[in-house]
């Protein structure tokens, strides 16, 4: 019994609603998008895209 249920949340990046994914700063990310944070290079466009997702979230929690 060690797979505790989630509940279905949306990606703060794509808005897709799944319950696959991780919490950052309370804001849940979709595992889509979470393994393509990690393959993209950082001097990607895509790469800054979600950073400012993250700082703008980040900002708005704080
Ligand atoms: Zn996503």
């Amino acid at each position: 019994m060690e797979t505790a249920k989630r509940s279905i949340d949306t990606c703060m990046v794509c808005e897709e609603k799944t319950n696959k994914g991780i919490y950052i700063f309370q804001h849940f990310l979709c595992t889509t998008c979470e393994q393509r944070m990690v393959v993209t290079d950082t001097d990607d466009e895509e790469y800054q895209y979600f950073i400012e997702k993250l700082r703008k979230i980040n900002r708005v929690s704080c």
